[in-house]
Protein backbone atom coordinates (compact mmCIF):
# COMPACT_ATOMS: atom_id res chain seq x y z
CA UNK A 1 0.00 0.00 0.00
CA UNK A 2 3.19 2.71 0.91
CA UNK A 3 4.79 1.03 -2.36
CA UNK A 4 1.56 1.83 -4.25
CA UNK A 5 1.18 5.33 -2.96
CA UNK A 6 5.17 6.00 -3.51
CA UNK A 7 5.48 4.86 -6.94
CA UNK A 8 1.97 7.20 -7.63
CA UNK A 9 3.86 9.94 -6.13
CA UNK A 10 7.01 9.71 -8.18
CA UNK A 11 5.45 9.48 -11.14
CA UNK A 12 3.12 12.51 -10.18
CA UNK A 13 6.57 14.54 -9.70
CA UNK A 14 8.84 13.43 -12.43
CA UNK A 15 7.22 14.02 -15.79
CA UNK A 16 10.15 12.72 -17.98
CA UNK A 17 9.76 9.57 -15.81
CA UNK A 18 6.49 9.34 -16.21
CA UNK A 19 6.66 9.48 -20.32
CA UNK A 20 8.90 6.43 -19.91
CA UNK A 21 6.70 4.30 -18.05
CA UNK A 22 4.00 5.28 -20.25
CA UNK A 23 6.14 4.56 -23.59
CA UNK A 24 7.13 1.22 -21.61
CA UNK A 25 3.43 0.18 -20.72
CA UNK A 26 2.67 1.35 -24.96
CA UNK A 27 5.47 -0.95 -25.74
CA UNK A 28 4.56 -3.82 -23.96
CA UNK A 29 1.19 -3.92 -24.39
CA UNK A 30 0.96 -2.78 -28.32
CA UNK A 31 3.71 -3.86 -29.83
CA UNK A 32 4.08 -7.21 -28.34
CA UNK A 33 1.30 -8.49 -30.36
CA UNK A 34 3.04 -7.21 -33.45
CA UNK A 35 6.15 -9.15 -32.51
CA UNK A 36 4.10 -12.21 -32.21
CA UNK A 37 2.18 -11.63 -35.35
CA UNK A 38 5.30 -10.88 -37.33
CA UNK A 39 7.00 -13.73 -36.64
CA UNK A 40 4.39 -16.34 -36.75
CA UNK A 41 4.55 -14.93 -40.35
CA UNK A 42 7.83 -15.38 -40.73
CA UNK A 43 8.69 -11.85 -41.38
CA UNK A 44 11.28 -11.65 -39.05
CA UNK A 45 13.13 -8.43 -39.70
CA UNK A 46 10.07 -6.26 -38.48
CA UNK A 47 9.77 -9.34 -35.72
CA UNK A 48 12.84 -9.15 -34.37
CA UNK A 49 12.42 -5.11 -34.31
CA UNK A 50 9.28 -5.35 -32.51
CA UNK A 51 11.31 -7.25 -30.10
CA UNK A 52 14.18 -5.08 -29.71
CA UNK A 53 11.42 -1.87 -29.53
CA UNK A 54 9.87 -3.64 -26.30
CA UNK A 55 12.94 -5.04 -24.42
CA UNK A 56 14.55 -1.68 -24.83
CA UNK A 57 11.56 0.11 -23.48
CA UNK A 58 11.62 -2.60 -20.85
CA UNK A 59 15.17 -2.10 -19.85
CA UNK A 60 14.97 2.21 -20.53
CA UNK A 61 12.07 2.24 -17.85
CA UNK A 62 13.99 0.03 -15.02
CA UNK A 63 17.31 1.89 -15.66
CA UNK A 64 15.23 5.35 -14.99
CA UNK A 65 13.49 4.12 -11.72
CA UNK A 66 16.44 2.69 -10.34
CA UNK A 67 18.80 5.57 -11.19
CA UNK A 68 16.54 8.21 -10.97
CA UNK A 69 18.20 9.57 -14.37
CA UNK A 70 16.23 10.44 -17.57
CA UNK A 71 18.27 11.80 -19.75
CA UNK A 72 20.78 9.28 -20.75
CA UNK A 73 17.80 6.16 -20.80
CA UNK A 74 15.58 9.11 -23.30
CA UNK A 75 18.36 9.37 -25.59
CA UNK A 76 19.01 5.60 -25.65
CA UNK A 77 14.99 4.73 -26.00
CA UNK A 78 14.42 7.33 -28.66
CA UNK A 79 17.62 6.00 -30.70
CA UNK A 80 16.26 2.49 -30.67
CA UNK A 81 12.89 3.87 -31.67
CA UNK A 82 14.27 5.80 -34.53
CA UNK A 83 16.38 2.83 -35.76
CA UNK A 84 13.54 0.45 -35.55
CA UNK A 85 10.74 2.79 -36.80
CA UNK A 86 12.92 3.19 -39.97
CA UNK A 87 13.53 -0.61 -40.22
CA UNK A 88 9.52 -0.76 -39.76
CA UNK A 89 8.78 1.39 -42.72
CA UNK A 90 11.48 0.10 -45.07
CA UNK A 91 9.51 -3.33 -44.80
CA UNK A 92 6.28 -2.85 -44.10
CA UNK A 93 6.23 0.33 -46.51
CA UNK A 94 2.81 2.59 -45.95
CA UNK A 95 1.59 0.05 -43.02
CA UNK A 96 4.83 1.34 -41.49
CA UNK A 97 4.61 4.63 -42.13
CA UNK A 98 1.73 5.52 -40.36
CA UNK A 99 4.43 4.67 -36.98
CA UNK A 100 6.63 7.60 -37.97
CA UNK A 101 3.85 10.02 -36.03
CA UNK A 102 3.97 8.74 -32.41
CA UNK A 103 7.62 8.26 -33.16
CA UNK A 104 7.97 12.02 -33.84
CA UNK A 105 6.04 12.66 -30.62
CA UNK A 106 7.94 10.52 -28.83
CA UNK A 107 11.29 12.02 -29.60
CA UNK A 108 10.08 15.19 -28.70
CA UNK A 109 8.71 14.00 -25.03
CA UNK A 110 11.99 11.98 -24.36
CA UNK A 111 14.60 14.35 -25.59
CA UNK A 112 15.37 18.04 -26.25
CA UNK A 113 13.82 19.98 -28.92
CA UNK A 114 17.10 19.86 -31.09
CA UNK A 115 18.07 16.38 -30.65
CA UNK A 116 14.29 15.39 -31.11
CA UNK A 117 14.40 17.53 -34.48
CA UNK A 118 18.16 16.11 -35.75
CA UNK A 119 16.35 12.68 -34.64
CA UNK A 120 13.13 13.08 -37.17
CA UNK A 121 15.07 14.55 -40.03
CA UNK A 122 17.82 11.30 -40.06
CA UNK A 123 14.31 8.71 -39.99
CA UNK A 124 13.48 11.04 -43.06
CA UNK A 125 16.68 11.15 -44.57
CA UNK A 126 16.87 7.26 -43.89
CA UNK A 127 14.07 6.23 -45.73
CA UNK A 128 13.73 8.71 -48.79
CA UNK A 129 17.43 7.27 -49.28
CA UNK A 130 16.47 4.09 -49.31
CA UNK A 131 13.50 5.00 -51.41
CA UNK A 132 15.60 6.09 -54.27
CA UNK A 133 18.01 3.59 -53.71
CA UNK A 134 15.50 0.90 -54.30
CA UNK A 135 12.76 2.08 -55.91
CA UNK A 136 8.79 0.60 -55.69
CA UNK A 137 10.01 0.49 -51.84
CA UNK A 138 8.51 2.06 -49.15
CA UNK A 139 6.36 4.41 -50.53
CA UNK A 140 4.38 3.85 -53.84
CA UNK A 141 4.32 6.56 -55.90
CA UNK A 142 6.48 9.90 -55.88
CA UNK A 143 3.41 12.06 -54.74
CA UNK A 144 2.91 9.97 -51.89
CA UNK A 145 6.98 10.58 -50.82
CA UNK A 146 6.22 14.04 -51.09
CA UNK A 147 3.08 13.83 -49.17
CA UNK A 148 4.88 11.99 -46.41
CA UNK A 149 7.44 14.38 -46.27
CA UNK A 150 5.84 17.83 -46.34
CA UNK A 151 3.24 16.32 -43.14
CA UNK A 152 6.32 14.59 -41.35
CA UNK A 153 8.40 17.44 -41.37
CA UNK A 154 5.02 20.08 -40.53
CA UNK A 155 4.35 17.68 -37.46
CA UNK A 156 8.01 17.96 -36.11
CA UNK A 157 8.44 21.92 -37.18
CA UNK A 158 4.96 21.97 -34.96
CA UNK A 159 6.38 19.96 -32.32
CA UNK A 160 9.50 21.55 -32.12
CA UNK A 161 7.70 24.89 -31.73
CA UNK A 162 5.85 23.69 -29.12
CA UNK A 163 8.38 21.19 -27.08
CA UNK A 164 10.84 24.60 -27.06
CA UNK A 165 8.05 26.78 -25.80
CA UNK A 166 7.55 24.15 -23.11
CA UNK A 167 10.85 23.78 -22.18
CA UNK A 168 11.61 27.82 -21.86
CA UNK A 169 8.30 28.25 -19.84
CA UNK A 170 9.36 25.27 -17.51
CA UNK A 171 12.94 26.65 -17.30
CA UNK A 172 11.24 30.18 -15.95
CA UNK A 173 9.09 28.76 -13.57
CA UNK A 174 11.72 26.43 -12.24
CA UNK A 175 13.41 29.86 -11.51
CA UNK A 176 11.02 31.49 -10.00
CA UNK A 177 10.48 29.32 -7.83
CA UNK A 178 13.70 29.74 -6.05
CA UNK A 179 14.53 32.87 -6.73
CA UNK A 180 13.86 36.07 -4.58
CA UNK A 181 12.61 38.46 -6.69
CA UNK A 182 13.97 41.67 -4.99
CA UNK A 183 17.84 40.78 -5.07
CA UNK A 184 17.74 37.80 -7.51
CA UNK A 185 19.53 36.00 -4.40
CA UNK A 186 17.78 32.02 -4.25
CA UNK A 187 15.08 32.04 -1.66
CA UNK A 188 14.20 29.89 1.13
CA UNK A 189 12.98 27.55 -0.70
CA UNK A 190 16.00 26.83 -2.14
CA UNK A 191 17.74 27.23 0.91
CA UNK A 192 15.88 24.53 2.49
CA UNK A 193 16.83 22.06 -0.13
CA UNK A 194 20.02 22.97 -0.32
CA UNK A 195 20.97 22.34 2.83
CA UNK A 196 19.54 19.33 3.50
CA UNK A 197 21.50 18.02 -0.09
CA UNK A 198 24.53 19.29 1.30
CA UNK A 199 23.81 17.77 5.05
CA UNK A 200 23.65 14.19 3.20
CA UNK A 201 26.62 15.18 0.78
CA UNK A 202 28.49 15.03 3.63
CA UNK A 203 26.99 11.76 5.28
CA UNK A 204 27.62 10.13 1.76
CA UNK A 205 30.85 11.14 0.69
CA UNK A 206 32.55 13.23 3.69
CA UNK A 207 32.52 16.80 2.23
CA UNK A 208 33.15 19.79 4.36
CA UNK A 209 30.28 22.81 3.81
CA UNK A 210 30.20 25.96 6.28
CA UNK A 211 27.37 28.54 6.42
CA UNK A 212 27.56 32.07 7.11
CA UNK A 213 24.41 34.27 8.28
CA UNK A 214 24.19 37.91 7.42
CA UNK A 215 22.45 40.21 8.69
CA UNK A 216 22.26 43.83 8.12
CA UNK A 217 23.07 46.31 10.76
CA UNK A 218 20.01 49.02 12.07
CA UNK A 219 18.71 48.53 8.66
CA UNK A 220 15.22 49.25 10.12
CA UNK A 221 16.61 52.72 10.75
CA UNK A 222 17.40 53.10 6.88
CA UNK A 223 13.59 52.32 6.00
CA UNK A 224 12.73 54.85 8.58
CA UNK A 225 14.40 57.28 7.70
CA UNK A 226 14.21 56.97 3.97
CA UNK A 227 11.83 55.06 2.80
CA UNK A 228 11.36 51.46 1.83
CA UNK A 229 12.41 51.97 -1.80
CA UNK A 230 15.92 52.99 -0.55
CA UNK A 231 15.82 49.68 2.03
CA UNK A 232 15.55 47.82 -0.96
CA UNK A 233 18.20 49.53 -2.94
CA UNK A 234 20.41 48.78 0.12
CA UNK A 235 19.70 44.86 -0.14
CA UNK A 236 19.91 44.90 -3.82
CA UNK A 237 23.09 46.17 -3.43
CA UNK A 238 24.38 44.23 -0.54
CA UNK A 239 23.62 40.66 -2.83
CA UNK A 240 25.50 41.89 -5.66
CA UNK A 241 28.53 42.84 -3.48
CA UNK A 242 28.49 39.26 -1.66
CA UNK A 243 28.22 37.76 -5.00
CA UNK A 244 31.54 39.62 -6.19
CA UNK A 245 33.27 38.37 -3.33
CA UNK A 246 32.29 34.94 -2.67
CA UNK A 247 33.53 32.16 -4.66
CA UNK A 248 31.45 30.81 -7.96
CA UNK A 249 30.26 27.71 -5.90
CA UNK A 250 29.34 29.71 -2.91
CA UNK A 251 25.35 29.64 -2.73
CA UNK A 252 23.63 32.67 -1.69
CA UNK A 253 20.33 33.04 -0.06
CA UNK A 254 18.09 35.60 1.23
CA UNK A 255 16.17 33.52 4.07
CA UNK A 256 14.15 36.82 6.10
CA UNK A 257 13.82 40.63 4.83
CA UNK A 258 17.60 41.52 5.42
CA UNK A 259 18.62 38.26 6.68
CA UNK A 260 21.02 35.91 4.11
CA UNK A 261 23.36 32.94 4.28
CA UNK A 262 26.27 31.84 2.34
CA UNK A 263 26.29 28.38 2.05
CA UNK A 264 30.20 27.38 1.27
CA UNK A 265 31.23 24.07 0.17
CA UNK A 266 34.80 22.87 0.84
CA UNK A 267 35.22 25.16 3.68
CA UNK A 268 37.16 24.21 6.77
CA UNK A 269 37.11 26.51 10.08
CA UNK A 270 40.00 28.63 8.98
CA UNK A 271 38.95 29.37 5.30
CA UNK A 272 35.83 30.51 6.83
CA UNK A 273 37.17 32.85 8.90
CA UNK A 274 39.24 34.25 5.89
CA UNK A 275 35.96 34.38 4.09
CA UNK A 276 34.01 36.21 6.95
CA UNK A 277 36.74 38.49 7.39
CA UNK A 278 37.04 39.47 3.87
CA UNK A 279 33.07 39.70 3.22
CA UNK A 280 32.69 41.79 6.83
CA UNK A 281 35.35 43.95 5.11
CA UNK A 282 34.03 44.33 1.70
CA UNK A 283 30.67 45.14 3.27
CA UNK A 284 31.90 47.82 5.81
CA UNK A 285 33.53 49.51 3.09
CA UNK A 286 31.50 49.37 -0.27
CA UNK A 287 27.99 49.14 0.75
CA UNK A 288 26.38 52.62 1.17
CA UNK A 289 22.57 53.44 2.04
CA UNK A 290 21.46 57.09 1.71
CA UNK A 291 22.73 58.01 5.63
CA UNK A 292 25.89 56.33 4.51
CA UNK A 293 27.46 53.17 4.79
CA UNK A 294 25.86 50.26 6.11
CA UNK A 295 27.18 47.22 7.81
CA UNK A 296 26.38 43.81 8.86
CA UNK A 297 27.17 41.22 11.54
CA UNK A 298 27.60 37.51 10.42
CA UNK A 299 27.47 33.96 12.23
CA UNK A 300 29.57 31.02 10.79
CA UNK A 301 29.44 27.70 11.51
CA UNK A 302 30.75 24.53 10.04
CA UNK A 303 28.46 21.37 9.31
CA UNK A 304 30.02 18.38 11.78
CA UNK A 305 29.98 14.85 10.70
CA UNK A 306 26.42 13.72 11.15
CA UNK A 307 24.63 16.74 12.20
CA UNK A 308 21.46 18.08 11.48
CA UNK A 309 21.77 20.97 8.96
CA UNK A 310 19.78 22.49 11.53
CA UNK A 311 21.54 22.26 14.44
CA UNK A 312 24.51 24.21 12.23
CA UNK A 313 22.38 26.76 11.74
CA UNK A 314 21.07 27.42 14.99
CA UNK A 315 25.11 27.87 15.76
CA UNK A 316 25.74 30.07 13.33
CA UNK A 317 22.62 31.98 14.46
CA UNK A 318 23.84 32.00 18.37
CA UNK A 319 27.04 33.61 16.58
CA UNK A 320 25.27 36.26 15.08
CA UNK A 321 23.27 36.66 18.34
CA UNK A 322 26.86 37.59 19.86
CA UNK A 323 28.02 39.46 17.02
CA UNK A 324 25.12 41.77 17.37
CA UNK A 325 25.22 42.33 21.31
CA UNK A 326 29.14 42.94 21.10
CA UNK A 327 28.39 45.92 19.22
CA UNK A 328 27.06 44.80 15.60
CA UNK A 329 29.92 45.04 12.40
CA UNK A 330 31.58 42.30 13.12
CA UNK A 331 31.84 38.41 13.00
CA UNK A 332 31.80 35.17 14.74
CA UNK A 333 32.25 31.91 13.50
CA UNK A 334 33.96 29.95 16.26
CA UNK A 335 33.60 30.10 19.98
CA UNK A 336 37.00 31.40 21.05
CA UNK A 337 37.16 34.43 17.77
CA UNK A 338 35.62 37.43 16.83
CA UNK A 339 36.67 38.91 13.65
CA UNK A 340 36.05 42.58 13.41
CA UNK A 341 35.20 44.28 10.07
CA UNK A 342 37.50 47.18 10.16
CA UNK A 343 40.12 48.41 12.89
CA UNK A 344 37.31 50.81 14.53
P1 LIG B 1 19.83 44.82 13.90
O1 LIG B 1 21.09 45.59 13.75
O2 LIG B 1 19.61 44.36 15.29
O3 LIG B 1 19.72 43.72 12.93
O4 LIG B 1 18.68 45.86 13.61
P2 LIG B 1 17.73 45.92 12.35
O5 LIG B 1 17.05 47.25 12.36
O6 LIG B 1 18.48 45.59 11.13
O7 LIG B 1 16.77 44.71 12.62
P3 LIG B 1 15.21 44.56 12.68
O8 LIG B 1 14.97 43.09 12.62
O9 LIG B 1 14.63 45.32 13.80
O10 LIG B 1 14.70 45.20 11.33
C1 LIG B 1 14.74 44.61 10.11
C2 LIG B 1 14.00 45.47 9.15
O11 LIG B 1 14.07 45.00 7.83
C3 LIG B 1 12.53 45.57 9.47
C4 LIG B 1 11.83 45.52 8.14
O12 LIG B 1 11.01 46.62 7.92
C5 LIG B 1 12.96 45.53 7.14
N1 LIG B 1 12.69 44.75 5.96
C6 LIG B 1 12.37 43.45 5.89
N2 LIG B 1 12.20 43.07 4.59
C7 LIG B 1 12.40 44.18 3.84
C8 LIG B 1 12.36 44.44 2.43
O13 LIG B 1 12.11 43.56 1.59
N3 LIG B 1 12.61 45.70 2.01
C9 LIG B 1 12.91 46.70 2.89
N4 LIG B 1 13.14 47.90 2.43
N5 LIG B 1 12.94 46.47 4.22
C10 LIG B 1 12.71 45.24 4.69
MG1 LIG C 1 19.33 43.65 10.95
MG1 LIG D 1 17.17 40.74 11.05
Amino acid sequence: MIKTSRVFKRLRSDFQLSIITLMCLLGVVGVSPYAVYRLSQGNYVVGVADVIIVLSAIFTTLYAWRTGDTVKPGIFASIILSSASTLIAIRLGVNGLFWIYPLILFNFFMVSPGKALSATVLVMIGLVSYALAVPGTVFESDYQMTSFLVTSLTASVLSFIFASRTRNQRDQLQLLSVQDPLTGARNRRAMNDELKIASATQRRHGDQYAVLVMDLDSFKQINDTYGHQAGDQVLKDFVELIKAYSRKEDRLFRFGGEEFLLLLPNTDQDSLQTVASHLQQQVALQLKGPGGTVTMSSGGAILQRGEHWEAMLQRADQRLYLAKSAGRNRAIVSDHTEVHALDN
